[in-house]
């Protein structure tokens, strides 16, 4: 398992060498691009899923973002996985996702949330297998996406031209 810049855990990858580093800042540059202009649509799809986790430190200011008080948010709200080592939201759709599909604690929404759908972590992982790799194909390695999510329409229309952009630069990294 790699973790990138201290921060992001890489499936499946071996650990960084300097070479690697510079393939994942180009993966990362394409991640951030998306993550920034993400077209939400507010379908709220994404807040049905079952498995939406939250850390130990959100508690404090997700409970008081939904004004429960922190022993019924834990009782009423929270569950823990099988091993009990990781919360999670309990309920599917989230608690917290309004009849106008709106997420109501928007600004302090769990990570997880901030992440959707999931570009600096899993994704990043497969881009960087692409930009690496001349052979993989980056809509087969995509392919995890629900495609039934809108906000991911824009990728798979416009990740083939970034990929190849990025492998672009790194053959020019090697030329003599
Ligand atoms: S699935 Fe995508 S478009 Fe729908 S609410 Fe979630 S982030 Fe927005
Ligand atoms: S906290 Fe908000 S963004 Fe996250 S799953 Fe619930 S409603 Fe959706």
């Amino acid at each position: 398992m790699a973790v990138y810049r201290g921060r992001y855990i890489l499936q499946g990858l071996p650990e960084i060498s300097d070479e690697m580093e510079k393939d994942l800042d180009l993966a990362y540059d394409i991640c951030r691009h998306y993550h920034s202009s993400l077209p939400c649509r507010e379908c709220g799809r994404c807040c049905h899923q079952k498995l939406i986790t939250i850390l130990p430190e959100e508690v404090d200011r997700i409970s008081s973002a939904a004004g429960v008080p922190l022993g019924e948010f834990m009782s009423k709200y929270v569950g823990f996985s099988k091993d009990g080592r990781i919360m999670l939201l309990r309920t599917d759709p989230c608690a917290f996702l309004g009849k106008d599909k709106k997420c109501r604690i928007w600004e302090d929404r769990p990570e997880v949330c901030r992440e959707f759908p999931y570009l600096v972590s899993t994704f990043m992982s497969r881009v960087y297998l692409a930009i690496a790799n001349e052979d993989a194909d980056i809509l087969e390695l995509i392919d995890y996406m629900d495609r039934e999510w809108p906000c991911t329409n824009n990728i798979r229309e416009t990740i083939v031209g970034k990929v190849e952009e990025a492998r672009g630069i790194r053959a020019g990294r090697h030329l003599p």
